[in-house]
């Protein structure tokens, strides 16, 4: 990739990826520092006391550790590294920059910007990072009759499903589809399908409620969510889902992006008792872990 297009006076910044955690304001002051004085690095101060092997204090007073980003006007990096381009001494830019008659102002960072090298460092992120995310769960339920003169297939968690009933219902009457939509809904608080796809709509008649369940997943992305889990119950005397699991995990793979190995169908009948146990009707259950930033 070729940089040649940047102007002289224009800053780029340089980052290491093993420093994942570093925030929004420490790139942007690093950023402005630059802007003002040509050369900057994010640094902590030191805090360890510090020892040579063998034997030796080293006065940490005044010492700090680098971080990245490391912030430059263009033309000012570029010149240090034609200088130095055979010289392999330099572990990071600002010292390349500073060997070159430049001084580095140094913006005090975070340590939580720290370098993942080690099991340790990564251990550590793990922790902090999940300390930055919540869990919510949210739960969905539907119940859809079977229509005696309408004839089949079912649609169920996405897939056609031979039978000689098909389900009453506004659009493809889908009650796997709509339990989950309703379940991942609920852990952002946006109310249920009615609300955002009501029956009293015509050009929902009929449709493919993949379109609802696509909806919910493009307002959790809106919020940055992570989904977890997604798991959908079946309650029905007929027909039989586990032949059918695997498809459906496709389908819904497909429409929300989230691994078939985090898509649990599962079904279970109500042992002849109810609507579901007198072959009325199809019920499903959907429960919906979600990771968001808090
Ligand atoms: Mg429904």
């Amino acid at each position: 990739m070729t940089l040649d297009h940047l102007g002289p006076q224009e800053i780029i910044l340089i980052h290491d990826a093993a420093r994942p955690m570093v925030s929004r304001a420490e790139i942007e002051a690093v950023a402005r520092a630059a802007a003002r004085d040509g050369a900057a690095t994010l640094a902590v101060p030191v805090a360890d006391t510090l020892r040579r092997e063998g034997g030796g204090t080293i006065d940490r007073a005044g010492l700090w550790a680098v971080q990245t980003p490391q912030a430059f006007r263009f033309g000012l990096l570029r010149a240090a590294h034609e200088q130095f381009r055979n010289d392999d001494r330099f572990t990071d830019d600002a010292s390349l920059v500073e060997a070159a008659g430049h001084s580095v102002t140094i913006v005090p960072g975070n340590r939580r910007n720290f370098k993942i090298t080690t099991q340790d460092d990564l251990d550590l992120a793990r922790t902090i990072m999940s300390d930055q995310m919540e869990t919510r769960t949210g739960f969905g339920f539907d119940v859809h009759a079977f229509d005696p003169a309408k004839p089949g297939p079912v649609m169920l968690g996405g897939v056609a499903i031979p039978h000689p009933r098909g389900l009453a219902g506004h659009s493809d009457a889908d009650v796997g589809l709509h339990a989950l939509t309703d379940a991942l809904l609920s852990t952002i608080a946006a109310g249920d399908i009615g609300t955002h796809f009501p029956p009293s709509d015509p050009q929902w008649k009929g449709a493919d409620s993949t379109v609802f369940l696509a909806h919910a997943i493009k307002l959790l992305h809106e919020k940055k969510a992570a989904i977890t889990l997604l798991d959908l119950t079946f309650l029905c005397e007929e027909p039989r889902i586990g032949p059918h699991r695997e498809a459906m995990q496709r389908v819904i793979s497909r429409v929300s992006g989230v691994s078939e190995d985090r898509i649990s169908i599962k079904a279970t009948t109500t042992e002849k008792l109810g609507f579901t146990g007198r072959g009325e009707g199809i019920a499903a259950q959907a429960l919906a872990t979600v990771q968001f930033p808090k």
